[in-house]
């Protein structure tokens, strides 16, 4: 899962950018709205954390214009007493707010619902025959034992899972798993791949040569 960062304040930017990092998510910060608007229309993001408050374009134009062309679901960060800022950005197509300064456990909770919202999904656990997904602790069990994965596994398993029954090329899994300033290179997504079938049994993901990678719905 990839999520962009807009936001101007340099420690609050950087403690958001680790704690998403930390918690297994390809992570991109953009500075000012109009290097947020380039890289939020650039790139697919699973979801954007939007300060409305920012330098050369500010948060409420960059969501309009983003709601031009995309769907992708957006967090605002609003002011303490912005109650008018928070219902512009809901009407202005917003899907969730968090009033600074907030719990970064509590805005990572949010990003998850927010997240499995937008798949259609409503419950946090995806069960796929044995195995169990826990999207809210991000915990993986087969038959109720618990299979520990590192968190490029985990996010691997959980982006096939969230579009299970459809197949994810190579290039959006990792576009989708590591973001701008990662070097990574491309094959390690079969490197993760093969580690998850050791750790979950070789059928649980298949591959489409040439192609990409699925789980069967
Ligand atoms: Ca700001």
């Amino acid at each position: 899962m990839r999520v962009l960062v807009v936001e101007d304040e340099p420690d609050l930017a950087r403690a958001l950018v680790q704690a998403l990092r930390e918690e297994g998510y390809a992570a991109d910060l953009a500075q000012d709205g109009v290097e947020g608007i380039d890289k939020a229309t650039a790139s697919d993001y699973d979801a954007i954390v939007l300060d409305l408050m920012l330098p050369r374009l500010g948060g409420l134009e960059l969501l309009r214009r983003l709601r031009l062309s995309r769907k992708t679901p957006v967090l605002i960060l609003t002011a303490r007493d912005g109650v008018s800022d928070r219902v512009l950005g809901l009407d202005a197509g917003a899907d969730d707010y968090l009033v600074k300064p907030f719990a970064l456990t509590e805005l990572l909770a949010r990003l998850r619902a927010l997240i499995r919202r937008s798949l259609g999904h409503a419950d946090a656990v995806i069960q796929l025959g044995e195995i169990a997904i826990d999207t809210a602790t991000r915990t993986v069990t087969r038959e109720g034992v618990s299979i520990p994965l590192t968190a490029r596994e985990y996010a691997l398993l959980e982006l096939l899972a969230h579009y299970r029954g459809k197949l994810i090329s190579r290039t959006v899994i990792y576009d989708r798993l590591f973001g701008d300033d990662d070097d990574t290179l491309s094959n390690v997504v079969d490197v993760h791949v093969s580690h998850l079938r050791k750790k979950l049994g070789k059928d649980l993901i298949v591959t489409r040569r040439g192609q990409g990678y699925i789980i069967d719905a």
